[in-house]
């Protein structure tokens, strides 16, 4: 690529979606100071997940059918979802807008959105792959594992929507499932296949990212801790740090769960929850699957990390917080054996979970461009579940914002606008 540009640009935040920014504008030749609070290689939400890049995820959070779903799983203190009650104005609004942004039209107009974007952002991962960022990424496709016939039938469904709209996808009964990944013993009534999924590692990516980006001449500023904005009247001449003022020519914001506490300043509504979950990796498991899977069921993901074996799960809504609640970690361990019946709960004995917070938005959509009030503030968060797999496609969308390029999918449902009065 050629590098063109002579901007000098502030990058707010540390994580996939930091980093992706960072290195697509540092590839456009602009000058990048990546700015976290955090410690280098700290530990945010990019770090622990399940290192699963999803294609088959075209659903966003908001849809037909999870409230009420929600509902009956926050009377079961091990359920894979809860929202943890509270007297707050926020989480309340959060609430209703969720209500309101389930429904069938709003997955009809955002799946084929977030169906390109996830495409987009896997190529980018092949290429990065290719040219030697290592995240140890297997295109080995996803298995959705269902015990019962009838979450069979709900992923049958899904499948068939899937295809609807591109995303290969294949039902497969038990037998099926064991011939594509022989190397794992399942109880199952069956599963749905998507080969165009894939997984890595996440530190391994990280870790990746920060060489390729001090190598490409990108700062890291760390243990810098963002407290506020010093703006004229429609844009911003740099941030106050606890290490002091860093100016720049554009800014991009990419906080994660932090980012809507960090515009109120700007008068920028940016309603966002953290979506608290775990994941527990076992460095010798019992069995070592072939291919990453969720336990439909239970929503648990499973995934291979060189012979390690990662379990994530659990999204509890409201929490800005790293405490670990062991009742919903208990859910997750105890719902491998359900569907993987050589694994015990013995076997998590002496496991440190590990707890990250997805930065959830109430229309489980991401925030992502430019905002009208501020000219040069720019702003990426918001991925709540697919944070990893959109990483790459959001630093090159954001890049092209920031160099006038038009970009060739639109983003005006992600405006980060969109709930600002
Ligand atoms: C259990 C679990 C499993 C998951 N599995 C997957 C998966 O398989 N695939 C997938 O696509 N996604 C997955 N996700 C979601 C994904 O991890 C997130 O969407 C993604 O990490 C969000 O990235 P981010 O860069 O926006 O935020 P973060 O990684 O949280 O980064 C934000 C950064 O901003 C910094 N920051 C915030 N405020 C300030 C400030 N004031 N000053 C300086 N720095 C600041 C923070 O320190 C942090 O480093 C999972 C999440 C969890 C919890």
């Amino acid at each position: 690529m050629i590098a063109v540009s002579s901007l000098k640009i502030v990058v707010v935040g540390g994580g996939i979606i930091g980093l992706s920014t960072a290195l697509a504008c540092l590839r456009r030749g602009a000058d990048v100071t990546i700015i976290d609070r955090l410690a280098s290689g700290g530990d945010n939400c990019s770090r622990g997940n399940a290192g699963m890049i999803v294609p088959s995820h075209f659903v966003p959070l908001a849809a037909p059918g999870i409230f009420g779903q929600a509902m009956k799983w926050m009377l079961d203190p091990e359920s894979p979802f809860h929202v943890k009650p509270r007297l707050s104005w926020d989480l309340m609004k959060w609430g209703l807008r969720f209500y309101l942004a389930s429904t069938a039209n709003q997955v009809k107009e955002a799946s084929p959105l977030l169906r390109d974007l996830n495409f987009a952002s896997r190529d980018l991962y092949v290429r990065w792959n290719d040219e030697g960022i290592q995240c140890s990424l297997a295109k080995k496709g996803l298995l959705m594992l269902c015990c019962t016939e009838k979450a069979l039938e709900e992923e049958a469904h899904l499948a068939q929507r899937a295809r609807d709209l591109g995303v290969p996808a294949q039902v497969l009964n038990a037998d099926e499932t064991s011939v594509l990944d022989p190397n794992v013993t399942l109880t199952i009534a069956g599963s749905v296949y998507y080969p165009k999924d894939c997984h890595l590692d996440p530190s391994q990516l990280l870790e990746s990212l920060r060489n390729e980006i001090t190598k490409l001449g990108g700062v890291f500023k760390t243990d810098c801790l963002v407290k506020s904005w010093k703006a004229g009247s429609n844009s911003i001449y740099a941030i106050e740090t606890n290490q002091g003022d860093i100016e720049a020519d554009e800014f991009v914001l990419c906080g994660g769960v932090w980012s809507e506490g960090l515009v109120h300043s700007l008068k920028i509504q940016l309603p966002l929850q953290p979506g608290k979950g775990y994941s527990l990796t076992l460095p010798n498991p019992i069995e070592l699957p072939n291919v990453c899977s969720i336990l439909c069921e239970a929503k648990v993901a499973i995934t291979p990390m060189g012979s390690a074996l990662r379990f994530g799960g659990t999204m509890q809504i409201g929490e800005l917080n790293q405490s670990i609640d062991p009742r919903r970690v208990d859910g997750i361990v105890k719902s491998v054996p359900k569907f993987m019946p050589r694994f015990r709960v013995q076997h998590f004995e002496g496991i440190q979970p590990w707890c990250g917070l997805r930065p959830v938005s109430p229309d489980g959509l991401p925030y992502l461009g430019r905002t009208k009030a501020w000219k040069n503030l720019t702003i990426a968060t918001g991925h709540a579940m697919m944070g990893l797999s959109l990483g790459p496609i959001t630093g090159e969308l954001v890049s092209q914002i920031l160099h006038g390029i038009p970009t060739k999918i639109p983003l005006d449902r992600l405006s980060p606008d969109r709930y600002s009065v």
